[in-house]
């Protein structure tokens, strides 16, 4: 963890966003810094310990590593969007927000049975969201075996709770 020190000091913390109590943790000081982009995604690709066909980005700012993961990788890049915003036949999953609930989807095609497919998002919290996304991977017939994050919040368990899924839970920074 030590050795991302440069990373961490890249992400700013915001007070009260998005409302009283929340710190939020700010990625887009790391990646308006050349340094802090290259480093977050190539430390993101020494972590992979799968074989990767495909890269699923989480909107919105999963959407930003997927697609520089996969060009490394030689992988294609899949869309998890909020439900409503794809054109296709999609398949979606609810999950549980702090109050109320949300849906993300893909399309219903969008990966070949037994497609190695990997997970990206910017940060995992609960990890409600990311369960979804796997839910629905699999639901579509995708190998799903790696999340990969930038940011994890230990204290909220969502990484341990994506391993009792079977996954390897990986981050830079926690
Ligand atoms: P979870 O479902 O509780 O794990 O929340 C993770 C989702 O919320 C991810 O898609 C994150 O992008 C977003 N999120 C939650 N907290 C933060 C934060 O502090 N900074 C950036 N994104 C956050």
């Amino acid at each position: 963890a030590a050795a991302n020190d440069d990373i961490r000091r890249r992400i700013r913390t915001i007070p009260d966003f998005p409302k009283p109590g929340v710190q939020f943790r700010d990625i887009t000081t790391l990646l308006l810094d050349p340094q802090g982009l290259q480093l977050s995604v190539e430390r993101m690709l020494d972590q992979i310990a799968v074989p990767v066909d495909i890269v699923a980005g989480i909107e919105a700012r999963g959407f930003v590593f997927a697609p520089a993961i996969a060009l490394a990788l030689g992988a294609g890049v899949l869309l998890i969007r909020k439900d409503g915003k794809l054109p296709g036949a999609t398949i979606a999953e609810e999950y549980a927000l702090e109050y109320g609930t949300d849906r993300i989807a893909i399309h219903a095609d969008a990966c070949t049975p037994g497609a190695n497919v990997l997970l990206v998002d910017d940060l995992i919290a609960t990890g409600g969201t990311a369960r979804a996304a796997v839910r629905l991977l699999r639901k579509a017939g995708a190998t799903v075996r790696q999340a990969a994050f930038v940011i994890e919040l230990p204290d909220l368990g969502g990484a341990e709770m994506l391993r009792g899924e079977n996954l390897a839970v990986t981050s830079l920074v926690q």
